[in-house]
């Protein structure tokens, strides 16, 4: 690992506990990547630049905008931080450690990649179950209440949802027991593919056009979009689960719809 990033290291691990490192650093390092990554859309979204790249036509409200925002600083407020501040000796337990050194960038890259496939499918299919009649009039609709999503939405969401799907973000690390570099990393790279998955437009610089296995904003959008019997699309980073369980067949049929009228 580069020694410049192992002395910032050693500067937080003697100036911080462990402690106050994995529960108020985790918070603000989420605050500030989740706000960050997602004002842009709303700015897009209100000042009209690359309307061209917007996914849809509609756009929302100032008055919805703020609703997101207050609705989203109270959830991570009273819920996210007391998960945090909570969960720190179960983390403990399985292995989380903060000393140098700092892993490699193969064990970093390789639990990363693992969070990320293990995450995926958790999130199918609690995401699956959201999408029953009964979870989805009391629990999951409030995050299907911005039918046009913009960045922020994506923690826009009721707080049993949260505790419920967040449990697919925490399994992987919690299973490996991971070094708090490599927490903090995955935790930053799941909220900017959240964030961009809601953002509402598709660039040509979207990484859904580099990664053909990742889903995007296009595909979240989607889900979004249609009625929530009929939408499909419930993975949240790859498209392979939604291939292999059937649940693309709506947007897999739009898609070559698009692609045969540009044809013509
Ligand atoms: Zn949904
Ligand atoms: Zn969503």
């Amino acid at each position: 690992m580069a020694p410049p990033l192992e002395s910032c290291w050693l500067y937080l691990i003697t100036h911080f506990s462990e402690f106050q490192l994995a529960t108020i650093g985790s918070f603000l390092i989420h605050e500030s990547v989740f706000f960050l990554s997602g004002f842009p859309s709303i700015f897009l979204e209100r000042s009209g630049l690359f309307s061209k790249y917007k996914i849809q036509k509609k756009s929302n409200t100032a008055e919805a905008h703020k609703k997101c925002v207050m609705r989203l600083i109270m959830y991570h407020v009273c819920v996210n931080l007391p998960v945090m501040l909570i969960s720190y000796p179960a983390f403990r337990y399985m292995g989380l450690r903060s000393s140098l050194p700092l892993p490699n960038w193969t064990v970093i890259v390789s639990q990363i990649l693992f969070y990320f496939i293990l995450e995926d499918f958790v999130f199918y299919w609690g995401h699956r179950i959201l999408h029953t009649k009964w979870l989805y009039k009391h629990v999951h609709s409030i995050h299907h209440e911005y039918a046009t999503p913009f960045g922020l939405t994506s923690e826009y969401a009721h707080p049993a949802e949260i505790l419920f799907l967040g449990f697919a973000t925490i399994v992987g690390p919690a299973l490996t027991g991971p070094h708090l570099f490599t927490l903090w990393l995955w935790m930053a790279l799941r909220v900017l593919e959240t964030v961009e998955v809601h953002s509402g437009y598709h660039f040509p610089w979207s990484p859904s056009n580099f990664f053909p296995l990742y889903g995007g904003s296009e595909f979240h959008d989607y889900h979004h979009r249609i009625l929530f019997t009929k939408s499909g699309n419930y993975s949240s980073t790859f498209v392979y689960m939604d291939w292999l369980f059937g649940t693309d067949k709506g947007y897999r049929k739009l898609k070559v719809e698009e692609i045969e009228g540009k044809d013509h």
